[in-house]
């Protein structure tokens, strides 16, 4: 009560100019996809008046929504292009995959608990976003019958390169990871090349830990 509301688009196109441009975000089609998703709809009713805050968000099981600035940094490292195949490893509300999906990409998307997932799934189709491919397990080990990817990205900090994803991104496809210590990572941008995996070191980040096989023991 009291503060008056701004409309969810206007605040979303607040979000995109402020959040985003006037950062470092250039890819216009992230923008305008970031734009265009409905970010209320993947966070759950307590939360619900903060979608469009400058922050990660609980969104139960001990997770959380990713920040926008994050969700936005991911996508244009991946270069996603519509028509490219991309995995979402560490699903959560579903958002980040809706954004891959709204740039065009066909997305696969896994998540370890099953509540999240399910939930993620109801996200999606109330967003318009059904066709997203909601898997549950282990992502740390992407998802093998649907490989190869031309992008990946890991929503959750690695404590190293995850080789298993590595390996299931086409050449020239590219793997973006939250990479180092359980409070603080750095976001890595892993590119499939002929001489091996070309690393670029991107902005510091804090993601919640990849629990899994490759990521950090539960
Ligand atoms: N992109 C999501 C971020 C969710 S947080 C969003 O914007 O909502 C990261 C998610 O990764 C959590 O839901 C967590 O449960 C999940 N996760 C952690 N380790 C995982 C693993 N090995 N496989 C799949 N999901 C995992």
């Amino acid at each position: 009560m009291g503060v008056p509301r701004m409309q969810q688009p206007d605040e979303r196109r607040d979000m995109v100019e402020r959040q985003l441009r006037a950062r470092d975000i250039v890819d216009e089609n992230v923008l305008r996809a970031m734009e265009r998703v409905p970010r209320e709809l993947f966070i759950p009713e307590p939360e619900r008046r903060r979608a469009y805050d400058d922050a990660a968000l609980p969104i139960g099981a001990g997770q959380t929504i990713s920040q926008p600035y994050m969700v936005a940094r991911i996508c244009e490292a991946l270069s996603v292009r519509p028509g490219h195949k991309v995995l979402d490893v560490g699903t959560g509300s579903g958002y980040q995959a809706a954004v891959l999906a709204e740039v065009g990409a066909e997305v696969v998307t896994i998540e370890r608990i099953p509540e999240l997932a399910e939930q993620a799934r109801a996200n999606l189709a109330a967003a318009g976003y059904d066709q997203v491919e909601v898997q549950v397990g282990d992502g740390s080990l992407g998802v093998p019958d649907r490989a190869p990817f031309d992008g990946i990205a890991v929503a959750a900090a690695a404590p190293g390169l995850p080789e298993t994803l590595y390996e299931q991104l086409r050449p020239g496809g590219r793997l973006v990871v939250p990479v180092g210590g359980p409070r603080a990572q750095r976001l890595e941008v892993i590119v499939r090349s002929p001489e091996g995996p070309a690393v670029v070191h991107s902005v510091p980040c804090r993601f919640v830990p990849l629990v899994g096989e490759e990521g950090f023991a539960g």
